[in-house]
């Protein structure tokens, strides 16, 4: 019987250790920090033995191979040990990969990822394609092949998990772009961040499509100097393509088939310039995998979209309530502010990554009255902003922001939570942050 090791309990290393079961091996679960009381039952119940606040060693390396959770890092020193004893270590879409035949399309970028996977899974849902969704999202896919068999499925690729692949592969996939994240996990390199991201083609073929955004300074310097075997299937929003898509009199055009396909901007159900991409991206997906285009146009104007993605979800006293709660990094805020139509109460601020807030001046300029600041340490926010913005606020905590928010807004104003930064100083996650958001809004 060979041995699994898992490391780290979360959604994708439980996913990987009830496939493992499944799949006869013997398996062993490491967590440093506690497992969540959820997860903890479900290994009990599905008899896998398990260790939590600590990784013992004996117990780890002896193992065949080892599943590492994307949130450890590469370079901790009990991977480089592991590594070195020449025990394969990959992720969870790696191992359960192995385990399926079904068509994967594989969506990374640095931002926009959820958008585009949910966008394509209701494409292709609708387009009545045979499709699940996973990765980051919901359930993990080694979970969703351990109970489901779908033809097709939708996963949304971290570059974590692209760190651990060996022969994963996407029929097709999506860079949706790239640019500076994480970088503490790449050495500060972000090169190596841009590989990583490049991993998702590693294993293409002449049978399989990347798509890509065209106008990505970063993605077109790497093709500059490599090489991928499958299908570019690029798309831009600032030139005519011979092939893929792009904007004409504002409609998106998508000439990759016989036919052309033709959609008016304005019957998107997503807003902004950085949504009209992952509509591109996902609708050449769609097409690629046969969604006849009718379909693809109702589905594309009734799509919801995510909750926290420029979630714009209440009207009060004609003020208008936004919560882009995902915005963590600047690219993501810079199109937000970008769509932003109206003058606009900015509320921003949490652990930022290295943020050059510079980037958003002009658009700060134009479109933004009052910032709100909702963060522990605020100072790079004051010091760039200060002489560009009359009234700027600190404040501690989300009901607070919303009633300084109230108060420097009139009717015709937007109240923009898009914070260009992590949450975890005042909250447990982004999804906390907008959460509390909405609700003391929904409160005034
Ligand atoms: P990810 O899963 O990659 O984090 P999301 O779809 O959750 O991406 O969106 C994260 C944030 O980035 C949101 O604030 C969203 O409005 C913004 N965003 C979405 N798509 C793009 C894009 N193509 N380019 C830049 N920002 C985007």
């Amino acid at each position: 019987m060979k041995r699994l090791v898992v490391l780290g309990a979360g959604e994708s290393g439980v996913g990987a250790a009830i496939l493992g079961k499944q799949k006869n091996f013997e398996v062993f679960v490491s967590d440093r920090g506690l497992i969540v009381e959820k997860y903890k039952e479900v290994l009990i119940s599905n008899d896998i033995a398990f260790e939590e606040k600590q990784h013992t060693e004996t117990k780890i390396s002896n193992a065949d191979v080892i599943v590492k959770s994307p949130g450890i890092s590469e370079t901790v020193p009990l991977i480089l040990k592991l590594k070195a004893q020449g025990i394969k270590v990959i992720s969870e879409i790696e191992f359960a990969a192995k385990y399926t035949e079904s068509t994967i399309i594989g969506i990374t970028g640095s931002n926009g990822k959820t958008t585009t996977t949910l966008l394509l899974h209701h494409l292709l849902k609708k387009g009545g394609i045979d499709s699940g969704v996973a990765g980051n999202i919901g359930k993990s896919f080694a979970q969703q092949v351990v109970e489901n068999s779908y033809k097709n499925y939708v996963l949304e690729l971290s570059s974590f998990q692209l760190d651990g692949i060996e022969i994963f592969n996407s029929h097709i996939a999506i860079i949706t772009n790239i640019t500076p994240d994480h970088l503490d996990r790449y050495e500060n390199d972000f090169n190596k961040y841009i590989a990583s991201k490049f991993r998702i083609t590693k294993n293409q073929k002449s049978e399989d499509y990347l798509i890509y955004d065209s106008d990505d300074k970063n993605i077109n310097d790497w093709f500059k100097n490599n090489n991928t075997k499958a299908q570019l299937v690029p798309f831009s929003i600032k030139r005519e393509l011979e092939y893929g898509a792009y904007i004409k009199n504002n409609n998106i055009i998508i000439n990759i088939n016989k036919e052309k396909l033709n959609m008016p901007l304005s019957t998107l159900s997503l807003k902004g310039r950085h949504n009209t991409k992952n509509v591109m991206a996902a609708t050449m997906a769609a097409q690629l995998l046969k969604v006849r285009k009718e379909s693809i146009k109702e589905s594309l104007a009734n799509f919801e979209g995510a909750e926290h993605r420029l979630e714009n979800f209440a009207k009060i006293r004609g003020v208008e309530y936004i919560n882009d709660s995902k915005a963590t990094n600047i690219n993501a805020t810079f199109y937000a502010l970008e769509c932003m139509d109206k003058s606009t109460v900015w509320v921003v601020g949490g652990v930022d990554k290295g943020n050059d807030y510079e980037d958003l001046l002009p658009l700060v300029r134009e479109k933004v009255k009052a910032i709100v600041c909702l963060g522990t340490d605020n100072e790079k926010i004051k010091k760039t902003f200060g002489n560009v913005i009359e009234f700027i606020i600190e404040t501690a905590g989300a009901e607070e922001a919303v009633k300084v928010a109230e108060k420097l807004s009139e009717t015709g104003d937007v109240v923009l939570l898009s914070p260009a930064c992590a949450s975890f100083d005042l909250f447990d996650n982004y999804e906390d942050r907008g959460r509390q958001f909405k609700n003391a809004v929904r409160n005034l």
